[in-house]
């Protein structure tokens, strides 16, 4: 076992943190893209180390899948800390959080996926914890029930989300850092896909990579899923010969197209053209139309469609834009509009 390995606790039911997966960089300088957010962790790593304090509460925001929990996992590493792992909808009781943040010692990293879920006892009492490591720590019950303020040793809260948007100001404020991670650029998910590859012991070419790159929706987590994809692609049809024809093949059968669009995304376009004319149409009816859960279009679909320019969000709805006509190779409004002015002159 690595010696610089945290130990790594997983509260209750949420979710399995693959903690030695293999595919997430052990420290700072494996971690590819990111580079302002990973300059400023290590300044703040070595002036932490200096001052023999925690590092200051951090929040992580960004689409999921682009490497918050795998930089809270450095963060902890490179302290030399351990980290517990929960998440928001997790905690139900501030019994749920008392029991985790007495058992933490001096340093220690407190991970909490989906902040944003956090019920609103449990915020609360995560502000004096956060702020002056104290909690109240109710005793008795009944009519005997009173609280009792108690000391825990210094740790740091590392919150990450996909909506900050959705976080009230006073937990938003006890944040001394929050940095907001980016879509990577295909040159940077290229390099990820070729550790994979080596990873998973076998051998990728650069075309292959670039391919697979340019479908990941500019996500790590999506590349990853896909590099296993068009090894056991190959396995099976190439007795495990990645080449590039090969990997187009791969890709082929799952239909995402050279924009990165899967199926989902292809269906989201064509119902807010062919129900709603291009739209404005709101999200709530747009989600119900394409049978998937409003938050999932917000936050899976429509960040990297709205990033690819296929999509505006106005005050009134979602539309589409000129880009997105193209790529549906649909007239968009304003020939529509030309060609019915031509038939009439
Ligand atoms: P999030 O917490 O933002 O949803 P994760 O940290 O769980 O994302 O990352 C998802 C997967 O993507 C991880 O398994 C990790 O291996 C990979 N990953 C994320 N960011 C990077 C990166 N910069 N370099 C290499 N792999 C990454």
């Amino acid at each position: 076992m690595d010696p610089h390995s945290p130990h790594i606790t997983s509260t209750m039911q949420e979710k399995r943190v693959p903690s030695q997966s293999p595919l997430r960089p052990l420290y700072l300088e494996y971690f590819t893209g990111q580079e302002k957010i990973i300059e400023r962790l290590s300044i703040l790593i070595q002036a932490a180390k200096k001052r023999k304090d925690p590092l200051g509460h951090t929040l992580f925001s960004g689409p999921p899948g682009l490497g918050k929990t795998t930089l809270a996992q450095i963060l902890a590493r490179e302290m030399g800390a351990n980290i517990v792992i929960t998440s928001g909808p997790v905690l139900e009781k501030p019994g749920d959080l008392a029991g985790i943040l007495t058992k933490m010692q001096e340093g220690d990293v407190l991970f909490i996926d989906e902040i944003h879920r956090l019920s609103r006892n449990i915020e609360e009492y995560l502000y004096p914890a956060m702020e002056d490591f104290t909690i109240d720590l109710l005793i008795d019950s009944g009519p005997n029930a009173r609280s009792v303020p108690l000391s825990i040793p210094p740790f740091t809260l590392i919150g990450a989300t996909t909506k900050a948007g959705l976080l009230t100001k006073p937990l938003l404020t006890r944040f001394s850092q929050h940095m907001r991670l980016e879509y990577y650029p295909v040159a940077y998910l290229m390099t990820i896909a070729l550790r994979t590859a080596e990873t998973l012991c076998f051998s990728l070419d650069e075309k292959s990579a670039e391919a697979i790159a340019q479908r990941s929706r500019g996500t790590p987590r999506i590349l990853n899923h896909l590099v296993h994809w068009v090894r056991d692609y190959a396995m099976i049809h190439h007795e495990g010969n990645v080449s590039f024809p090969v990997t187009e093949k791969a890709l082929e059968m799952l239909t995402i197209d050279e924009k990165g669009l899967d199926e989902m995304d292809k269906k989201i376009l064509t119902v807010m053209l062919e129900h709603h004319n291009g739209g404005p149409v709101g999200l709530n009816t747009l989600a119900s139309a394409v049978g998937e859960e409003p938050t999932t279009v917000a936050e899976v679909y429509e960040p990297f469609l709205v990033l690819q320019g296929l999509i505006r969000r106005t005050p009134r709805g979602r539309e589409l834009t000129h880009l997105a006509y193209q790529h549906l190779r649909a007239p968009s409004p304003s020939k529509k509009q030309n060609d019915c002015s031509g038939e009439i002159s």
